[in-house]
């Protein structure tokens, strides 16, 4: 472990390593803020990276490169077909998962479109510890229905279990004896969940997951997206892997697996994405559909220099010191705030902070979507900003009736290796200011709303002004200040 312990003070995460090439930030004063998220609808996606400060809606594709990385993409071989740099990728593969079949993407959405196209049909049912929001819109695409399986504390906000996204084993045999076997296209297992807050699986679980899988005959497919935070989770809190290292943790999760695939935005700090598997057969079924929606075998829509990056980018995921930046960075965001009162989601995982609205700002309706309007007077007292995970990403009942999310959160996403401990101070610092105010925030209503995908591109405005009010009181506390 390379926990440093300090001798006087708290003990901080320690960066292992240093900062070589930086991006220039710019900090605009709230009153620009506050034009900006009008401009932007009230939608923290629609904001421009210029006039934000610390961008932690997402870890997709901005985690930060190693100087390995950046040296590796000047070799790339650029060739349609038999690219050198494709062999290299295929063999970390093998070496790092020990799969021999390798099908190359250009992101991890594009592994689910090949993967449910060639497994999915209609009447297909896919069970699975916690769906993810492009995993679960191909399996409906091609006509199967998504079971999310997970045990009862998943969804238990603040929590101490180490594992939150274990599947709950008995639900799962119980739905495969229910529907039969044979509308079973795969059993899907999600490292580190992304949406109920970048929480692990354990080791034991996917055993059982396995046994299960054997029973019925079923494959066992595995989204190794957000695996890198869900391996450090293992070592530190799975007592079976403490003496192991990540590598052997890695190849024992890869050797219950039929199939693994992953996005290279977040696995291997780059972007692309791929498919890796034993089975010949497996393999084959979905071959043809790479040729057809991604490019040849030898790149599948990725860039040469991404896929040097992915190799080099894979195999410093092996390293311990890699992989723990991102949570012990989460975990220290998470306790400085619960220490303020602050209600987050508990315990803290990989990915990102999440906050939990419901709570934060209990005062506004669902309808209002509280969660939306918490992003938004996050950005505007601080230049941050999340992402709303709650009610405004849900669709709409064929009705026309709002869907009421089972959590409203802001997730807070903490790009690999980007942000700097201050920079985490200074969130924490406003949002714990933001918590003090919260009876100014107010709720959101739609004046531009999509019928698909209304959270990307909806643009909505405040219930009264909130906002003004929020502005006055920042410049009463912090005069002159940024
Ligand atoms: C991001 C993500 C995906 C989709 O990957 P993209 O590269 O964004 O298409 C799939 N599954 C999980 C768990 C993810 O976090």
């Amino acid at each position: 472990m390379s926990k440093v312990k300090f001798y006087y003070g708290d003990s901080v995460p320690l960066e292992m390593h240093k900062v070589r090439i930086v991006q220039k930030l710019n900090l605009p004063p709230i009153e620009r803020r506050l034009e900006a998220m009008t401009e932007a609808g009230f939608n923290t996606f629609l904001l421009k990276n210029r006039d934000v400060f610390m961008d932690m809606l997402t870890d997709s594709g901005v985690n930060a490169m190693s100087d390995r990385q950046q040296a590796a993409m000047l070799e790339a071989d650029d060739s349609y077909a038999g690219s050198e740099t494709y062999t290299k990728l295929e063999n970390k593969i093998e070496e790092i998962f020990g799969k021999k079949y390798f099908l190359p993407t250009h992101q991890g959405r594009a592994c689910e479109n090949i993967i449910s196209q060639a497994f999915v049909t209609k009447g297909s049912i896919v069970p699975m510890n916690y769906h993810f929001t492009t995993t679960k819109a191909h399996i409906v695409l091609n006509g199967g229905t998504v079971e999310e399986i997970f045990e009862d504390e998943a969804l238990n906000i603040t929590s101490k279990h180490p594992f939150k996204g274990n599947m709950n084993i008995a639900k799962l045999k119980d739905l495969i004896e229910t529907n039969g076997a044979e509308k079973i296209a795969f059993v899907r297992l999600e490292a580190g969940t992304n949406l109920i807050g970048g929480q692990p699986f354990a080791v034991e679980n996917m055993k059982e997951v396995r046994k299960v899988c054997d029973e019925y005959g079923l494959m066992l497919v595995l989204d190794a997206s957000l695996l890198a935070d869900n391996l450090y989770f293992i070592k530190e809190r799975e007592e079976n892997c403490k003496d192991m290292s990540i590598r052997e943790i890695t190849r024992e999760i890869a050797d219950l697996s039929d199939l693994i695939y992953f996005s290279a935005r977040k696995l291997g700090c780059a972007r692309g994405g791929g498919i890796c598997t034993n089975n010949e057969e497996i393999y084959l079924k979905m071959r043809e559909y790479i040729t057809l929606y991604e490019g040849f075998l030898t790149y599948g829509g990725m860039s040469v220099r991404e896929m040097e990056a992915i190799t080099i980018g894979l195999d410093e995921t092996m390293d311990e010191n890699m992989i723990n930046q991102g949570p012990q960075f989460i975990s220290y965001m998470t306790d400085q705030l619960l220490n303020r009162g602050v209600p987050v989601v508990t315990p803290a995982g990989g990915l990102g902070c999440h906050i939990n609205a419901m709570e934060f700002v209990g005062h506004i309706p669902q309808s209002e979507y509280p969660a939306g309007a918490l992003a938004a007077a996050l950005y505007i007292v601080s230049g941050v900003r999340g992402m709303e995970r709650g009610t405004l990403s849900e669709q709409r009942d064929e009705d026309g009736n709002e869907t009421l999310s089972q959590m409203e959160l802001v997730r807070l996403a903490m790009p690999r290796r980007v942000f700097t401990l201050s920079q985490v101070k200074y969130a924490v610092d406003r949002i714990a200011w933001l918590y003090e105010n919260r009876h100014l925030i107010s709720g959101l209503k739609f004046i531009d709303e999509p019928n698909v995908l209304r959270f990307f591109f909806g643009k909505l405005s405040t219930t009264t002004d909130w906002p003004s009010q929020l502005v006055a009181k920042f410049r009463e506390d912090f005069g002159e200040s940024l």
